[in-house]
């Protein structure tokens, strides 16, 4: 297998990160959370108080940002920012800079500079449509808006992040609006996306059923 491309889109919370750090791992593919960079953008901007209706403020901006990525470790700016980029306030804030077109074209261009000749899943919203709309594998993962928010719940618990769940279903429900209107790259299944609905399916059956879509592709 050489230069494979899967790609794993779909709403906020449908397990997008999780099925694919285990199809990375099972095999042997370099995975990439597409969303973790547009989270990095949002807290630089957060951080800097960024207008993100001053064009130049971003252009500028988004130019200072340096982003280093190792495994589960992302690096922004020399600093690790892969707790703080998944606070419920990054969460908040993120849909509304990665709907600006400048951050899009930049972590686009440093998405397929990063995948370059290698074996590759990436998770997010474009992937299957804008990124590699060539990917042999693209997949899109759907689960009611309750079944995500309950998931989101569990993954904060565990960090000991206290967050309400009518607020974190808010949110979630908030950002697959944003996601899906806007007009760049918007959150949409690619016409050649195998779409696997998972809210009643345990981890495991959605990695296998993947796992076997993977090896009909590959033949390997
Ligand atoms: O995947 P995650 O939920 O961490 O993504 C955070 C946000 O980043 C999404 O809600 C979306 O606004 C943005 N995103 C995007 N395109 C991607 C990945 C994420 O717009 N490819």
């Amino acid at each position: 297998m050489k230069n494979f491309i899967m790609a794993i889109d779909g709403p906020a919370g449908s397990g997008k990160s999780t099925i694919a750090k285990i199809l990375a791992e099972k095999n042997n593919l370099t995975y990439l959370d597409t969303g973790a960079m547009y989270r990095m953008v949002a807290l630089y901007f957060f951080e800097n108080n960024v207008d993100l209706d001053n064009d130049m403020e971003v252009k500028i901006n988004l130019s200072k940002i340096k982003m280093d990525i190792e495994k589960d470790k992302f690096i922004l700016n020399g600093k690790d920012v892969s707790k703080d980029i998944r606070t419920p306030r990054v969460s908040g804030l993120v849909s509304f800079v990665a709907r600006i077109k400048r951050v899009r074209e930049k972590l686009v261009e440093l998405q397929r500079e990063i995948s370059r000749g290698k074996n590759v899943v990436l998770d997010g919203r474009d992937i299957g449509t804008v990124v590699f709309p060539d990917a042999p594998l693209k997949i899109f993962l759907i689960a009611s808006a309750e079944e995500r928010a309950k998931r989101r719940m569990k993954e904060y618990e565990e960090k000991g992040i206290k967050e309400d769940f009518e607020a974190v279903l808010a949110n979630i429900k908030e950002r697959d609006m944003i996601d899906s209107t806007r007009s760049e790259g918007p959150l949409k299944k690619a016409d050649d996306a195998v779409e696997i609905d998972t809210s009643f399916m345990t981890i495991e059956e959605v990695t296998d059923e993947i796992t076997r879509l993977v090896k009909e592709k590959t033949g390997e």
